[in-house]
Parts: C-alpha cells; structure tokens; sequence
C-alpha cells in the first residue's frame, strides 16, 4: 500500500519545427493531450504495477480537473484525498518540441498548490494505512512535511522525490526523509556534485547521509540506477533500449519501486532491478502516463 502527496496536470504537448521568438505567432506540427503531473504519474506506475495506492493533491473545478480525477479512478486508485478547490484551476503544463529534440515548458501549477498541511492532516489514515508515503517538490513543502511527520509516526516509510531541484531542502523534511531519490540533475543541485558514475554517486550519497537520509537512490539516465543503503552500494545498469521520449522514465521508476519494494528495503536491489526494467519501457513510448507500463508486461523484460 502506497500513499503519493503529489501535483496532477493535465500536460498539452506541441510538435514545432522552430521554438516560436518572442513576438512570434507560429503553426504546431503536431499536438496531443495527456494526464501528467509527477505526484500522479508516480501513482499510476504504482498502481499499474499492481500496488494499492492512494492519493492527496488537488484539481480545480473545472473540465480538466473532472478528467484527470476520472482517469485516477480508473488505474484503481483512492481519489478520497484530492481536493476539488473552488477558485483554482486544475495544474496545467504547456510543453513544446522542436525538430531538433529540445523542449520548453511552461507550467501553470494552480490547484497543485491549493491544499496544505490541515489537508494532509484530514487524510492521516490513508499515510497511516500505508506502507510507504511518495512526495516531490510540485505540490506546498509544508504539506510534505506534515505528511512525512505524521508518517514518521505511524512506521511508514517515507520517499522523497526531489524534483524539480531545490538547492535548499528544508533539514527538517530530509531528518524525515527514509529514501531520496534525485536523478543526476537533482542530485548535483543538492549537493553540488556531478554524478556521472558509481564513484561520483556514492560521493553525492554521502553528503546525504550526512544530511540524515538512511537510503539514496540516484537514477543516472540510460547509464541506471544508483543505490546506497546501509554500507551496500551499486549502480544496476539500465537496459539497452531505443529510448524515443524519456518523459516520466523517473516517474516510473519509482512508482514501480515502490510498488515491489519491502517495507524492510531487504529487497531493494531487486526493486531497483524492476523499476529499470519499467522505465526501459516508458522511454520507448511518447508521453506521460500514456508511456508508463503494466506489471505483466515489465516481467516480460529480460
Ligand atoms: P528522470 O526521468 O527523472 O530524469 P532518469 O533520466 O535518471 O530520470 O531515468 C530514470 C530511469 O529510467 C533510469 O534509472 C533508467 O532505469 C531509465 N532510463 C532513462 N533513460 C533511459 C534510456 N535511454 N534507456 C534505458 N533506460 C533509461
């Protein structure tokens, strides 16, 4: 069982040839819509990967936020925590993409930022019913903080995706904080080394111990994942795929994790083992959550 704190989007992706200059009206080669956000792309991946999963965020009250609670409910997931904010819209994000691969990205957070700490503390039991608790940086920190206090409490163990990069994590969510999992960015933002490979990693892991966080993650693109967890380290390389579009690759690995992960973390290698299997998935398919695999299929991975 897996709570996620997180941000709901609805993601609207354009295809260019050019990125338009400022001033600059230009015609869209290509477009589709699809539910985004991370807090929600890590809950479906969870719960495609077969775990229960519960959710605390919110929408707005308008179409795209009726849509995005619809599609939640029907990867199974316990929609009882999301609130339905009045005067906000429904988080938004804007990415374009030109011929050359390079995007831009403009977000509208919205209703993502419309619930805080007395939310969190109205949904206790769904955190304390679970296993593990997920948040990241979309959605108010003091909510996180309430949320990983209260799982503190309850035994849960928490998870804490530092995306989008913060230079400055407050010590008391990392003093609260089980697991972090940054990517290579994420990782360098924090502690200001590059990673590059298993030596550069475990440096960066261990400025986090230092920082109070047990077990560190460090997802490093096609090259893997990165784990330092009780004296044991290792980088568990990705596998070798065509990858055509690595949004939400990070999103699935973790929900995926989670998902097969043992509340000990006695299994976490084999966790990880599974989470890049599904993320060799999600990076061969365009988008999102239309992207992030089944367990029957990420068993099929070899
Ligand atoms: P993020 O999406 O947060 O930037 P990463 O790029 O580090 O995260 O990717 C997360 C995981 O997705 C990696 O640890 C790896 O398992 C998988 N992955 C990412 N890019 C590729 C790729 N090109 N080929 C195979 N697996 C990949």
């Amino acid at each position: 069982r897996v709570t996620v704190i997180g941000s709901i989007n609805l993601d609207t992706n354009l295809r260019v040839r050019k990125m338009p200059k400022p001033g600059e009206t230009i015609h869209a080669t290509g477009h589709y819509s699809a539910a985004g956000g991370k807090g929600a792309n890590q809950a479906v991946a969870a719960a495609r990967s077969g775990c229960k999963v519960s959710f605390i965020g919110g929408v707005g009250n308008d179409a795209p936020g009726s849509e995005m609670l619809n599609l939640l409910k029907k990867e199974g997931i316990n929609t009882s925590g999301i609130i339905t904010a009045p005067h906000e819209s429904t988080g938004q994000a804007f990415i374009t993409v030109d011929d050359n691969g390079q995007n831009s990205i403009t977000i509208y957070a919205g209703a993502n930022y419309a619930f805080g700490p007395n939310e969190v503390v109205q949904n206790k039991a769904l955190i304390a019913n679970s296993d593990f608790l997920i948040a990241q940086f979309e959605t108010p920190l003091e909510a996180t903080i309430k949320g990983f206090e209260i799982a503190h409490a309850e035994g849960v163990t928490t998870i804490l995706n530092p995306a989008p990069a913060l230079t400055e994590i407050p010590a008391d969510l990392l003093k609260l904080t089980d697991i972090i999992t940054p990517n290579e960015t994420e990782a360098e933002t924090i502690t200001g080394i590059k990673v590059i490979d298993e030596k550069t990693a475990q440096e960066a892991a261990a400025k986090l111990h230092q920082q109070g966080v047990a077990t560190v993650i460090i997802t490093i693109g096609a090259k893997g994942a990165f784990y330092d967890y009780q004296g044991q380290y290792a980088l568990i390389p990705a596998f070798k795929v065509k990858a055509i579009d690595t949004t939400a690759a990070g999103d699935t690995f973790i929900g995926a994790m989670t998902s097969v992960l043992k509340p000990d973390l006695t299994n976490l290698k084999e966790a990880i083992l599974f989470a890049n299997k599904a993320s060799s998935l999600t990076v061969q398919k365009f988008g999102a959550q239309p992207a992030i695999p089944f367990a029957k299929d990420i068993k099929l991975v070899k």
